[in-house]
């Protein structure tokens, strides 16, 4: 890979790296990620749980049930309050991060967005992203994850 990714939150009192490249990237339209965010959704850049180090301070995770009934816990920083990270205990081994909170976001690459069933009727999503209306399957996504190496 090239350098690392970077990236922290508004005020500066957390910062990470990952040193590989992010498994996947997607826009979750959910009605929880759009609590979190504000907006209409949250661009999750998806890591292995094992190349993400915070290297000043570290977030504060809310937890909650998710849709799936088991818990994810969403990290932001407890000083400015800027969304970070989103983690689910449905898949322990990875670490999403916010799409914003990189310091070089136009890295990253959108396979998909997903939970577009409850995706806002101001939204615009991008037409050549695929749509899914609920959590994929790990069938749907190994597709999304085919698709995306062949671009
Ligand atoms: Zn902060
Ligand atoms: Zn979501």
């Amino acid at each position: 890979m090239n350098n690392p990714y970077t990236g922290g939150c508004a005020c500066g009192a957390i910062r990470y790296e990952c040193n590989a490249e992010p498994m996947f990237s997607w826009i979750c339209h959910c009605r929880e990620c759009q609590r979190a965010t504000g907006g209409g959704g949250m661009v999750n850049v998806v890591f292995s749980d094992s190349s993400v180090r915070y290297t000043l301070g570290y977030p504060k995770f809310h937890d909650s049930t998710g849709t799936s009934g088991q818990m994810t816990h969403r990290g932001f920083c407890p000083e400015c309050g800027s969304p970070i990270a989103a983690k689910a205990d449905m898949f322990p081994h990875i670490h999403g991060l916010t799409a914003g909170s990189l310091d070089e976001p136009q890295r990253i690459k959108l396979i998909a967005n997903i939970w577009t069933s409850s995706a806002q009727p101001w939204d615009h999503l991008a037409p050549s992203l695929a749509q899914i209306e609920t959590t994929p399957t790990a069938a749907e996504l190994g597709e999304l994850m085919k698709l995306d190496q062949a671009r």
